[in-house]
């Protein structure tokens, strides 16, 4: 009460002595236990701490990076944490810039190499108590920008091996809560009391399962149990967080091992329907797991994956099954695909919704399918000069991967894309002789013309967007 009271007084970002303030100290771990190799370390992370460490503030490489470092891994972004305000920050940083509300830091950019890198340097944070006006009544945290000492800092990250402060300068590690010895065994461990942690934040399950598939080390047991009954907390985040960790899951190059993980520790259960429906159908040669695999193997050889096609790949199950219901009512083929679109992405959005601009691209994969189908008159050349074709391409493999479609459809499109203009005239008219021998038992069977409907016509009229879709 008291503490509440001084820090209305004096003003939210002063750090509130709590329980768990009390001051720890650190392990201070040498290079040749933690052995971090320096070049792994992007230059614009060490010149962000370096400058703050100039302008009298303390400053280290935190979290994720130095878990990573520590086990050898090039980190792909990387933290840093300071004693210096986010106004204190910004001016020392030319390009840097505030962002966010209810957890405030500053994202300074720099410019050079082939795209700009982002280094996130946030202020130490105190932790919270319960009886906080930060705290909503299940014990999630509403607002986090109270500033506190470094121990703090510390206690409110949240695994042992997420709560480790590197210093460049030094080449020493601080350790507060035994992380170097989890990496050793291989231990996911919570910091402080796990299922006060996950009310704080049930995100924190699912980052769990995620760093478990990522590093391959298992949760510990005190930090396991609680998540199958804590389970349902996960659906008071908000949409956006649970998309960004979900895409950060599945586009962890471990996505498959992640969703098992997930399943495995009770999360998967009714509680996010596309994964529920993603793990029923799975088998080796199931249309996801190829997806996934395929993801993975993206990942781990690090090109690039966009979300849009991975969602689409993720949700096609239940599209195509609703567009074969739709079919079998005698719907045409077209109309058909895009009311079981409608329908799946409705549900979707009731649990959490993909962005817009993703929805977009999922639309768009999807509504190209049947013109694949399509090899009549001018109608291929049509497909090929839409800016979706490739990601519709690559889509249209992998469910002939899937058995779905037969491999000549993915052969003939294959060759089709760099024959001569006489080799398309002979492809199309072999594609006419092969539909006449052997007509397609898959949804694009139907080969009824209807008018269609200015929303169909909008559906595939795509926009003048060069990006491909992997
Ligand atoms: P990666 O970037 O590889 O996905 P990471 O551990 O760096 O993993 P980030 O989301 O970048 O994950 O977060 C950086 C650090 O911030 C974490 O290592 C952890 O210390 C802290 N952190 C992030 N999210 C939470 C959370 N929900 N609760 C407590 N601490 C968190
Ligand atoms: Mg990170």
């Amino acid at each position: 009460m008291i503490d509440q009271f001084i820090r209305r007084i004096l003003g939210k970002k002063v750090a509130a002595p709590s329980s768990t303030s009390r001051k720890k100290i650190p392990q201070e771990v040498p290079f040749k236990h933690h052995q971090i190799n320096q070049d792994h370390i992007s230059k614009n992370a060490i010149k962000v701490t370096h400058t703050l460490q100039a302008g009298g503030y303390e400053a280290f490489i935190v979290g994720g990076a130095v878990r990573d470092l520590i086990l050898g891994i090039v980190p792909k972004d990387f933290d840093v944490a300071t004693n210096a305000t986010p106004e204190q920050v910004q001016s020392l940083f030319k390009k840097s810039r505030l962002i966010g509300r209810r957890f405030q830091i500053v994202h300074v950019t720099f410019y050079g190499g082939n795209k700009p890198e982002i280094i996130e340097v946030s202020t130490f944070r105190a932790m919270l108590n319960n009886e906080s006006e930060h705290i909503n009544e299940s014990g999630r945290i509403l607002s986090d920008n109270i500033w506190g000492s470094q121990s703090e800092d510390a206690a409110r990250r949240d695994f042992t091996i997420n709560a480790m402060y590197y210093n460049p300068a030094t080449q020493f590690v601080l350790d507060y809560h035994g992380g170097m010895k989890d990496i050793k065994e291989h231990l996911i461990r919570m910091i402080g009391q796990p299922t006060q942690r996950y009310r704080e934040d049930p995100i924190r399950m699912l980052r769990a399962v995620r760093f478990a598939a990522k590093t391959g080390f298992s949760i510990e047991t005190l930090t396991l149990t609680p998540i199958a009954e804590l389970a349902p907390l996960i659906h008071d985040v908000p949409s956006a967080r649970l998309f960004d960790e979900i895409l950060k899951l599945l586009m962890s190059g471990h996505a498959w091992a992640s969703l098992e993980a997930l399943r495995h520790v009770g999360l998967g259960q009714g509680l996010l329907p596309m994964i529920d429906a993603i793990m029923q159908q799975a088998n080796e040669d199931s249309f996801a797991k190829i997806a996934l695999d395929r993801t993975d193997e993206r990942v781990q050889l690090g090109k690039p994956i966009s979300p849009g096609f991975l969602f689409a790949t993720l949700l096609w199950h239940e599209v195509y099954l609703g567009w074969q219901n739709e079919m079998s009512t005698g719907k045409p083929q077209i109309p058909s695909l895009h009311d079981a679109i409608d329908q799946v992405l409705a549900n979707q959005r009731e649990v959490f919704a993909i962005q817009r601009r993703f929805e977009t691209d999922m639309r768009e994969i999807w509504s190209l399918q049947p013109r694949f189908e399509k090899r009549i008159g001018k109608m291929p050349y049509r497909l090929l000069e839409s800016p979706r074709f490739r990601a519709g391409y690559d889509f249209l493999c992998l469910r002939s991967m899937a058995d779905e479609l037969p491999s000549s459809l993915t052969e003939w499109w294959d060759k089709f894309q760099t024959a001569s203009a006489q080799e398309r005239e002979q492809l199309i008219l072999d594609a006419k002789e092969e539909s006449l021998l052997n007509p397609s038992s898959t949804p694009g069977k139907s080969r009824r013309r209807r008018r269609r409907s200015p929303k169909q016509q909008a559906l595939t009229n795509f926009p003048d967007d060069s990006q491909q879709g992997l």
